[in-house]
């Protein structure tokens, strides 16, 4: 971007954006990005503007012309750094010998990943130096590109500074609090000399059961969308070569969250229609704003895994979107279309048929077999030079634009971004504006200080629980990783209250066991502490804070069989309701365990999700009412495992029939969520009533704060198509807006509908309008219109 553009691109942020003092989110890029309203399009309009790089082409030409095969096959390759060094964990070292064979002798073009854990800022300059200057030695000198999962914050670097999780994120509805804390992870990233990550993930949550489910941004694809965009902006910037920048990767391309069975990386079922009105939107907005590179999805769908599914990866990704980075498996997949999914006998067979279906560089990520196969390929001519040249071309661009040619080794000076002060309080920010009041009879909320407090159950006193998987290791289970000076939840209602009133009784426990049965990896479950010492210091508290959920997982580790809480801490919390004191119930999880038994008998209940580090601190700010609460629900909360269903249903599934068929309702709608203060909505005016087909139609309300303190309402518009050719949703979102108000305040909000979003994907897998009427829903208030 020209510096005349991107003076002008701040400034419409400062006009638009600009959030109130005390709501700022610390020094950085997008400061200024932040209003008192916070209008969904207009973000998402900023976000998806694709940043104007400099044009490489003829210096990756001029390379590729130089390339021999094994060169061009060696940068298609992507290692994890166990084939690099010895050791493990932070006693890792570089084995030159390895090193050498990797990149001197195979030329690879990729490493990933950690040995076991997180390493130091200075450690990761070591290891990126030394594998950087191997390159040096090459004879084309190509530089690395080493990829990591920063999935919330660079967590694979120790120290960093952690975000809650993307389905916490989600429930903030604040895209500028998604892209400032993308620009902290990249900027850290960064910092340890690292140029990529592998995030954001865009698949859809529509799958409670999923173990990745609270890796997504929830159920909606528009919210997804606005919010991924963010994240883009924020990890790449306007300028992803900077040393505050990394390139990102969309994953997991597509269709990778809505296992049938709810397991990791099993078979799903979805028609075209059904993947462009859900699953790629997210997606294509991605790619549009200009994502460098996109990662697989691992497992299947509609019988086609994602790695030899060309139509999805060519025919749609790098033509129908156009998108110009590279494709990149996911971890030892292609080996997995012989030994999981049987679609190739062997592995030379499984490589021609990935690389084939578009897939430029392969996560083997052990050995040497993509390597050689590749090789031998091309060399019979079973895999075409333009293909190869392709998928090279991709890769050295991305490699130009990250700037790693011009700047290959790590800079020092870099390390100065690290986790600066202002980096923890933009977390803390984050970590309150995810917190989502899901219930509070008889206002029990905001708890008064003076009164007597127990505090307990087995996430009460777990950074671990608050943190969830992708921190510090994969399984975010080791605690000796955590940093001391952050809070529980016990630990933060204690400094915030004081020992005199304050109780602590964990009652419960998230144990690890360490040989479970899935592939040796261990898994949490649950067991009893001291049930007793815990219900009888409830007997003598006026108040009971109970904090259940879930440990720490991800992927296969992460797989359930039912989406209900454990027994133990079920009857656990009924031997605290028993008790008769009031219980606030505290959740701390990554997917939405059914609380049926429990739910309609504890005074309050607040979603806390994955809040990371500064999570104790804002859940101990929300109990007291040192923060406002306004989050709002990303997904929709089943009241009984097998009665699930996405806000966006058909109307008829719901509701009771002649046929018997009962009327079902969820434990909490999608967009619940509320607030300290009260809100109310009035003078819905939609215009035109009759409009024409291409004519925008623009909605307006007023949200007033009839309450007695400040806070944020996010407003949600949905629109239902009455009828049309393809049943219709009950209601599907179409723009929301976060508001800042002063009791007795109140604001007039603006939105405008375009065709595009009246449209949806019809039976031919394309766009479609249809005429006729449409209902507007936004904060009780309803109207019609009609499109002519
Ligand atoms: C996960 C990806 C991740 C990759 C590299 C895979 O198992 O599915 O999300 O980026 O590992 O760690």
């Amino acid at each position: 971007m020209n510096n005349l553009a991107s003076l002008l691109l701040v400034a419409i942020c400062l006009q638009i954006f600009c959030l109130p003092v005390q709501q700022s989110y610390g020094q950085g890029r997008s400061d200024a990005v932040s209003t008192d309203i916070l209008d969904s399009d207009a973000f998402f309009r900023q976000s998806v503007v694709r940043p104007r790089l400099r044009d490489y082409s003829a210096q990756v030409e001029a390379l590729l012309r130089k390339m021999t095969i094994e060169e061009k096959v060696g940068q298609m390759t992507q290692l994890e750094i166990g084939q690099i060094t010895s050791g493990a964990d932070s006693n890792i070292n570089i084995d030159q010998a390895k090193l050498d064979k990797a990149i001197v002798q195979y030329k690879v073009g990729s490493i990933l990943n950690v040995a076991g854990h997180a390493l130091s800022v200075d450690k990761w300059h070591e290891v990126i130096g030394a594998i950087q200057s191997d390159a040096q030695k090459t004879r084309l000198k190509i530089p690395v590109i080493y990829g990591i999962d920063s999935i919330h914050g660079a967590n694979y670097v120790r120290g960093a500074t952690l975000f809650p999780q993307e389905i916490g994120m989600a429930a903030s509805w604040n895209p500028a609090l998604v892209q400032r804390a993308q620009e902290i992870t990249a900027m850290e990233t960064r910092a340890a000399a690292i140029p990529w990550s592998f995030s954001p993930v865009l698949d859809i949550g529509r799958q409670p059961l999923w173990p990745r489910f609270w890796e997504t941004f929830g159920e909606d694809p528009y919210l997804a969308t606005v919010l991924g965009t963010a994240f883009i902006r924020g990890l790449e910037g306007t300028d992803v070569s900077s040393d505050r920048s990394v390139a990102s990767s969309l994953k997991h391309y597509v269709g990778y969250s809505y296992p049938v069975s709810g397991r990791d990386r099993t078979s799903a079922l979805i028609p075209e229609n059904h993947l462009r009105e859900y699953f790629l939107p997210t997606f294509a907005a991605a790619v549009k704003a200009g994502a460098r590179t996109v990662m697989v999805n691992s497992a299947e769908i509609n019988g086609v895994p994602g790695h030899i599914n060309k139509y999805l990866l060519t025919d749609v990704l790098k033509t129908e979107l156009g998108f110009d980075g590279f494709i990149v498996s996911d971890w030892e997949d292609i080996r997995k279309l012989v030994t999981q999914w049987k679609v190739a006998l062997d592995e030379k067979e499984a490589t021609r048929l990935a690389v084939m279906a578009g897939i430029d560089m392969s996560m083997v990520p052990s050995g040497y077999s993509f390597s050689d196969n590749l090789l031998a390929l091309v060399k019979e001519k079973k895999v075409p030079m333009t293909r190869i040249d392709d998928a090279v071309r991709r890769i050295l661009r991305v490699k130009f634009q990250l700037g790693l040619f011009e700047n290959p080794m790590p800079d020092a000076s870099v390390k100065a971004n690290f986790a600066k002060p202002e980096h923890a309080a933009a977390s803390l920010q984050a970590a309150r504006e995810t917190m989502t009041l899901l219930k509070n009879s008889g206002n029990i909320l905001p708890l008064a200080k003076n009164r007597k407090v127990l505090v307990t159950g087995p996430t009460s006193d777990s950074l671990i629980s608050l943190n969830n998987g992708w921190t510090w290791t994969w399984q975010g289970s080791e605690p000796s990783l955590y940093p001391t000076d952050k809070m529980t939840i016990q630990q933060a209602i204690e400094a915030k209250m004081g020992k005199k009133n304050f109780e602590f009784r964990p009652g419960t426990r998230i144990t690890r066991r360490p040989n479970s049965p899935v592939g040796g990896t261990p898994v949490d479950y649950d067991e009893e502490v001291n049930v007793k010492a815990a219900v009888d210091e409830a007997k003598d508290s006026d108040v009971v804070v109970l904090c259940l959920g879930e440990g720490s997982y991800t992927e296969t580790p992460g797989n359930i069989t039912d989406l209900t809480l454990s027994e133990t801490q079920l009857r656990f919390a009924e031997a605290i309701i028993a008790t008769g004191k009031p219980v606030v119930l505290v959740l701390v999880e990554g997917r939405p365990r059914i609380i049926s038994r429990i739910a309609d008998k504890v005074a309050a209940i607040v979603m806390a999700y994955n809040p990371s580090n500064e999570g104790g601190q804002a859940v101990a700010d929300v109990l007291f009412g040192d923060y406002n609460p306004n989050g709002k629900l990303p997904f929709t909360y089943p009241r009984t495992p097998n009665n699930y269903l996405t806000y966006d249903h058909k109307l008829f599934e719901t509701e009771a029939t002649s046929f018997g068929n009962t009327s079902t309702s969820p434990q909490f709608e999608f967009g619940t969520g509320l607030s300290y203060t009260t809100f109310s909505y009035s003078d819905l005016v939609v215009s035109p009533k009759s409009a024409a087909m291409n004519a925008p139609v623009t909605v307006s309300f007023k949200v007033a704060n009839t309450g007695q303190r400040a806070g944020k309402e996010t407003a949600i518009l949905y629109v239902r198509d009455e009828v049309a050719t393809s049943t219709p949703s009950g209601k599907r979102v179409k723009r929301f807006a976060k508001v800042y108000l002063e009791p007795g305040q109140s604001r007039t909000l603006n939105f405008t509908l375009n065709r595009a979003d009246l449209s949806f994907i019809g039976q031919n897998n394309k766009p479609v309008v249809d005429p006729g009427d449409f209902t507007v829903m936004v904060g009780g208030l309803s109207d019609k219109f009609t499109l002519r």
